[in-house]
């Protein structure tokens, strides 16, 4: 059974539904990202298992247990947010104490899980610091102690690195990773950055309008976008236009390239107009055993990068963007060119609207 279940959860504020009938069971030690862009209600879903929020209809189980109607700290939950939100007056140990005090706990149980904390995060010898000599990164990992220090079942993370330079935040999602893989702790962790959820998470789940539009490892959200909101959202797909051919024989016309796809197109009708997704690095420009499938272009602009070449094509009204493997025994293509490029026909993807 999963750890944490939400099931049928429904969020209103006002007659403005956020939260329609989302769905999630999260096994325990899982680490899950909800994606999606501002406003498509992952704060909220959040929050409503953190307890801020109170759902309209719908349930959410930890353990086994309902907790919908429970306060936030009677939930057993640890929390981080975007904004580093340490208590400006305390020192670096009584913020990571600051839960353990609150519930009780002995001075030398404190102590100790202080002591535990800070050398998880690397910053014992910050211990006496306050919040405002550190810097954004170190008051991010503070946080992170401070959440985890009452050893909560559930981490929730509030896009908690998007106040953070570039290269910090990169360290510090790796280091969120590795220490949640040590601790085995169940975590949901809220971004709008599809890099951050592909390289962090278990799996993700893709959001768009108070719904889940995807859930699914960060390779399947990656290679088989369920919708074209989701491959527009998370890929550096291609999305080409095109229109059915025959669809009892599977064949698409992109721009009078007639093409035969690997999946079923017997439910549209001949004429109609289709997105489809093709992933950058399925793309070649010599014709390999496994392509069987070719395209006429015209080569728009050629951008050498060393060991990759990226070119971006023209067929048509589509432009089609594609990287290659540096091969000094041929070189790139040239700027205005024609072209024909190679791929395999399952990897042209027909997207659902
Ligand atoms: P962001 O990344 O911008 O925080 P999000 O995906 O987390 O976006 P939410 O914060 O969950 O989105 O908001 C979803 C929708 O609910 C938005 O349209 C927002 O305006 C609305 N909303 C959120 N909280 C409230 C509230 N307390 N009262 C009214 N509307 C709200």
């Amino acid at each position: 059974m999963a750890f944490l279940n939400i099931k049928h959860l429904k969020k209103s504020f006002g007659a403005n539904t956020v939260v329609h009938d989302f769905n999630l069971a999260v096994e325990k030690g899982e680490f899950i990202s909800f994606l999606g862009p501002s406003g498509c209600g992952k704060t909220t879903v959040l929050r409503m298992i953190a307890g801020f929020e109170t759902p309209n209809s719908g349930a959410i189980e930890i353990a086994g247990k309902d907790v919908v109607n429970l306060k936030p700290n009677q939930r057993n939950i640890g929390m981080v947010f975007q904004a580093y939100a340490l208590f400006p007056n305390m020192t670096v140990a009584q913020n990571v104490a600051f839960g353990l005090r609150v519930a009780g706990k002995s001075k030398a149980e404190i102590d100790a899980t202080v002591k535990e904390m800070l050398g998880l995060i690397r910053l014992e010898h910050l211990a006496d610091r306050y919040p405002y000599q550190m810097s954004g990164g170190q008051q991010q990992r503070v946080a992170l102690a401070r959440a985890l220090a009452t050893k909560p079942q559930v981490l929730l993370l509030d896009e908690p690195l998007s106040a953070l330079d570039a290269k910090i935040r990169i360290s510090l999602r790796e280091e969120i990773r590795a220490i949640q893989q040590k601790l085995g702790i169940t975590t949901v962790f809220v971004t709008h950055d599809q890099e951050e959820a592909l390289s962090i998470s278990d799996r993700i789940v893709v959001m768009h309008e108070g719904r889940a539009d995807q859930i699914g490892t960060p390779f399947e959200i990656y290679n088989r976008p369920a919708s074209r909101f989701v491959a527009s959202f998370v890929g550096t797909l291609n999305m080409l236009e095109a229109t059915v051919a025959d669809p009892q024989a599977n064949r698409i016309d992109i721009d009078r390239n007639i093409v035969t796809v690997t999946e079923s197109l017997s439910h549209y009708a001949k004429g109609q107009t289709v997105t489809l997704a093709l992933r950058p690095e399925a793309v070649s420009l010599d014709a390999r055993k496994n392509h069987d499938t070719s395209l006429d272009v015209t080569i728009d602009d050629v951008h050498f990068l060393g060991s990759v070449i990226r070119t971006r094509a023209t067929l048509g009204k589509n432009r089609l963007s594609f990287d290659t493997f540096n091969d000094p025994t041929q070189p790139p293509p040239e700027r205005g060119e024609k072209a024909t490029v190679h791929f395999a026909a399952r990897d042209l993807l027909v997207l659902k609207d």
